[in-house]
């Protein structure tokens, strides 16, 4: 079993990168940010409850986000591997993912934290907020859901770090450059 969690800040870069990974090593993708995109698009109860920290640039409670994850990842048959990307977020939710795969005798195998310097992230976003049309990919919202990286969920670099699964991924650069290098980290890691 390959289970990597894709991490950076919001615009590092995660969903891009996931789609290639998925591409290469047929793993299953969850991205929790899709997830309530598509219940939000639903209108289902849950959808009307992550909208309110959505649109705040807040993170929704670690209880719901973990049964979500938990939900999704037991939906998968005959996976090959799993990718995490936008989970966790917290400390609690890394606690949390790495109790679910222990209990079902998995582990994750690698922790890719994409890097990319803070006025480039800016700019990436408010690109995308202005060719895909996401509502919180607005200079105000973005601005707030930096604050919460950098004090909620940046904690977790040295959480895995403690876990000796980090991976540093320098994230701006060319898409190829950056898939090389996740490449080669991955390989290293599943020796
Ligand atoms: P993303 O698409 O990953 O940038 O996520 C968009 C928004 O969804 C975030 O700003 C949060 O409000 C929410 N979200 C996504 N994943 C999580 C998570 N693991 N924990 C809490 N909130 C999340």
């Amino acid at each position: 079993m390959l289970n990597i969690v894709i991490f950076g800040a919001p615009g590092s870069g995660k969903g891009t990168q996931s789609a290639r990974i998925v591409e290469k090593y047929g793993l299953n993708h969850i991205s929790t940010g899709d997830v309530l995109r598509a219940e939000i698009k639903n209108g289902t109860e849950l959808g009307k409850t992550a909208k309110g920290y959505i649109d705040q640039g807040q993170l929704i409670p670690d209880e719901l986000m973990i049964n979500i994850l938990a939900h999704v990842f037991d939906s998968f048959t005959e996976s090959k591997g799993v990718i995490f990307d936008g989970f966790p977020r917290t400390i609690a939710q890394a606690e949390a993912l790495k109790k679910m795969l222990n209990e079902r005798k998995q582990a994750v195998s690698i922790m890719l934290d994409l890097d990319v310097p803070e006025d480039e992230l800016m700019t990436r976003l408010i690109k995308r907020g202005k060719e895909s049309g996401r509502a919180d990919d607005n200079e105000e919202t973005i601005k707030k859901r930096l604050v919460v990286y950098h004090s909620q969920t940046a904690p977790l670099i040295d959480w895995y770090k403690s876990e000796g699964i980090y991976s540093h991924i320098q994230g701006s650069g060319s898409m190829d450059a950056i898939f090389n290098d996740i490449v080669t980290a991955i390989e290293k890691a599943a020796k």
